[in-house]
């Protein structure tokens, strides 16, 4: 296993490698799409203005879509667009029977709602799994709809290293309509892999560090560097850090360096098995979204 981290631990602590699991789906997909006779898929990427981290979140799917024969299209409106503006870009592509899947980067610039755009993206297009028609059917286990990529890719790293939530207590830290709640749903399923006794906290939460020592499965998603402790983790856990956060770092180049919500020094010695940042759930992240954009060719049925 390539270790991405210069740490050493006991050797009980098992690294989750995203970078490899990640890889390995997108190998499995490029022996898919290698096998399509004619058209391939295609993923339409909308980025309004340049965020720096939706600049490098877009690039990174642009290269992986490349890379497996994903055809994509990337269309890069100005901070300026209106919400109207937006709309109808949309429901272009919404019309466009080359595109297959749709996915508008967040954040989105202030003034336009966030949501109604997801919402405005149509269901059998929607590969980031924000639209109100398939947040529903996660809640009703219907397997037709898209999960949502982060989400789906923690699901899938657990599957990936062998952790079976059933009879677990899986601890939720965030609550938010593409982390916190969907993998919340995920967890609660009642099928293989899942089956999970699911808490899930926020910021009213009551003693949350009496909670997440709780957990046998621990999910951070709350965007605050280092925020759990190895105080709050009990011996033994599985930790699946999704915080992606950059903190000013005068060696590096870039001014900065990426960090988790974990403090991974700190918790890495006593649990089971960890996920790093990077290349722990980031890299999942990615390779589900080609998922689902194969998932919504297959559907579409062209
Ligand atoms: P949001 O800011 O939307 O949600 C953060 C959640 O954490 C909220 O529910 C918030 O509670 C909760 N929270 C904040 N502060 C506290 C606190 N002090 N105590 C308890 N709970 C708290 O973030 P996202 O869910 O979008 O993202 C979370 C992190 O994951 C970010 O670092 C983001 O960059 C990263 N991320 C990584 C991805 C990947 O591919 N690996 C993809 C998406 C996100 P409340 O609801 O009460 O405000």
């Amino acid at each position: 296993m390539a270790n991405q981290t210069s740490h050493h631990f006991s050797s009980v602590m098992e690294l989750i490698d995203g970078n490899r699991i990640a890889a390995d789906i997108v190998a499995e997909l490029k022996t898919e799409i290698a096998t399509l006779p004619a058209r391939k898929p295609c993923l339409a990427l909308v980025r309004v203005g340049d965020d720096p981290a939706s600049v490098s979140y877009v690039r990174k799917k642009e290269q992986t879509a490349a890379e497996i024969g994903v055809t994509s299209r990337v269309i890069l409106p100005p901070v300026s667009i209106s919400q109207a503006e937006l709309f109808a870009l949309i429901d272009q592509l919404n019309a466009d029977p080359e595109v297959d899947g749709i996915l508008v980067q967040s954040p989105l610039p202030k003034g336009i709602d966030e949501v109604a755009v997801f919402r405005r993206v149509s269901p059998d297009k929607d590969v980031d799994g924000f639209n109100t028609l398939n947040l529903g059917k996660v809640a009703q286990e219907d397997e037709t709809g898209f999960v949502s990529c982060t989400p789906a890719g923690i699901m899938e790293l657990l599957a990936r290293s062998g952790v079976d939530l059933k009879g677990k207590h899986v601890v939720v830290v965030g609550r938010s309509l593409i982390v916190g709640k969907p993998v919340a749903l995920l967890a609660l399923q009642k099928k293989a892999g899942a089956n999970g006794t699911v808490t899930v906290c926020h910021s009213a939460t009551a003693n949350l560090p009496a909670l997440t020592r709780q957990a046998d499965v621990l999910i951070a998603a709350i965007g605050r560097a280092g925020f759990v402790t190895g105080e709050m983790v009990k011996p033994g856990a599985v930790v699946i850090d999704v915080g992606i956060n950059r903190v000013p770092d005068a060696s590096k180049k870039s001014g900065y360096r990426l960090v988790g919500d974990v403090k991974f020094d700190e918790v890495a010695p006593h649990c089971a098995k960890i996920t790093p940042v990077p290349g722990g759930v980031g890299p999942m992240t990615v390779a589900m979204l080609m998922k689902n954009t194969v998932k919504a060719f297959r559907l579409r049925g062209t």
